[in-house]
């Protein structure tokens, strides 16, 4: 049967991004035997426009039916006074949670090519290529109960729980394990156990997980050290594996290594290994509706779609060796240009890398 990818641009640049990422789906089926089916819905912003919700029930049926979805970007200052419950981030939000979606998957590259855009020197992260798998749908962020109480005294005080169960942790621990056997074979666990209770046991579920892969390396680190290992000597990395809230300051901190937001994609996966895939940035509504954003983040989110959701990994190793083409050839978008660089707008990069592809 034709699978099926639900696309949704979302808000801003969104509709921009992935009308170039659709560009290179096209070419995949057009050039490489490739069949799959594209229906695209409203999420976000623009779906609140529509019909009164950042996720409507048909998006949301879409995204269960689809064998993945693809997703631009959304937010904008538009809908900052909204109330929170309907305000385009909740469309997000719902969308992970409706599907279950309890893995998500940063790689942090950095191509050589940009290595200067980087804020560390160039030979501490240059060719960097880290994956950061962090639990996206458990952990403090998630943990009962929570909130803020005031006490006998009249002193107000807040609280959230830090809670993983032992099937939470393990999961995650596969997903890590499993894409560690595609890449170097090393996982670190980043954890507090010296202070925290919960992720003692995160330590040890890992441990145990691992008998089940001998032939990964599985090391440790405390978080602190975690967070300057990654600014001191970020190639030491392969497979990050780590919780909710650790993950999402270290996945950040990253991305930021390779000093440029719009060239880094993610996955986040459910337990069959359905996914929802797009670009780490926002939908930059000051550069929106310009053509100049850098659409490479989504496109190589569609390379992700194709090696965890798609089983095509020769499809995505094409995209991603078209991604590297184009940035040798010396065309950049605004946000990764520099001098001697050619400059170049949304629908030239993706014409491009299209244009790579089919060499
Ligand atoms: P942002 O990522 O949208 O933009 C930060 C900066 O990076 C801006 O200067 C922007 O122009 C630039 N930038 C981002 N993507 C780019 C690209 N592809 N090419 C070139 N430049 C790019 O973050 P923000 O400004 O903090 O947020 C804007 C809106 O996006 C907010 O409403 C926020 O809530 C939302 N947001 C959405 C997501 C998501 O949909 N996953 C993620 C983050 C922020």
């Amino acid at each position: 049967m034709t699978k099926k990818i639900a696309v949704l641009p979302g808000d801003g640049i969104g509709q921009e991004i992935v009308t170039e990422a659709v560009k290179i789906i096209d070419c995949l089926q057009t050039d490489f035997d490739f069949k799959v089916e594209l229906e695209e819905a409203l999420v976000g912003g623009s779906a609140f426009d529509d019909c009164g919700s950042p996720l409507p029930e048909s998006t949301m049926q879409l995204a269960r039916q689809a064998d993945a979805v693809l997703l631009g970007a959304v937010g904008g200052h538009k809908w900052e006074a909204l109330d929170i419950a309907v305000r385009p981030e909740k469309g997000l939000l719902g969308l992970r949670a409706g599907l279950g979606l309890f893995a998500n998957l940063r790689p942090a590259i950095l191509y050589p090519q940009l290595a200067d855009a980087s804020t560390l020197k160039p030979e501490i992260v240059a060719d960097l290529d880290i994956m950061i798998v962090r639990e996206l749908t458990g952990g403090i962020y998630f943990g009962q109960p929570r909130g803020v109480r005031t006490l006998k005294n009249g002193e107000r005080e807040g609280f959230n729980t830090l809670v993983y169960s032992e099937p939470e942790i393990r999961r995650i621990g596969k997903v890590a394990f499993d894409i560690a056997a595609k890449r170097n074979k090393r996982v670190c666990s980043v954890d507090k156990a010296n202070v925290l209770e919960c992720t003692e046991l995160w330590r040890e579920v890992m441990i145990d997980e691992a008998d089940n892969y001998p032939e990964i390396e599985l090391s440790h680190m405390y978080v602190d050290n975690a967070a300057m290992q990654l600014v001191r000597a970020p190639k030491q990395f392969d497979v990050m594996v780590t919780t909710n809230m650790f993950g999402d300051i270290l996945s950040d901190a990253a991305a930021m290594l390779t000093g440029s937001i719009g060239m880094l994609p993610s996955a986040s996966l459910d337990e069959n290994g359905k996914g929802m895939y797009e670009p780490i940035h926002g939908s930059a509504p000051d550069i929106a509706g310009q053509g100049v954003a850098n659409p490479l983040a989504t496109i190589l989110s569609v390379a992700m779609m194709l090696r965890y959701s798609l089983d095509e990994a020769a499809l995505a190793d094409r995209i991603e060796a078209a991604v590297r083409n184009v940035l040798d050839q010396g065309l950049r978008t605004q946000d990764i240009f520099s001098d001697g660089m050619r400059k170049v707008g949304t629908s030239e990069m993706g014409d491009a890398v299209v244009s790579a592809m089919r060499q």
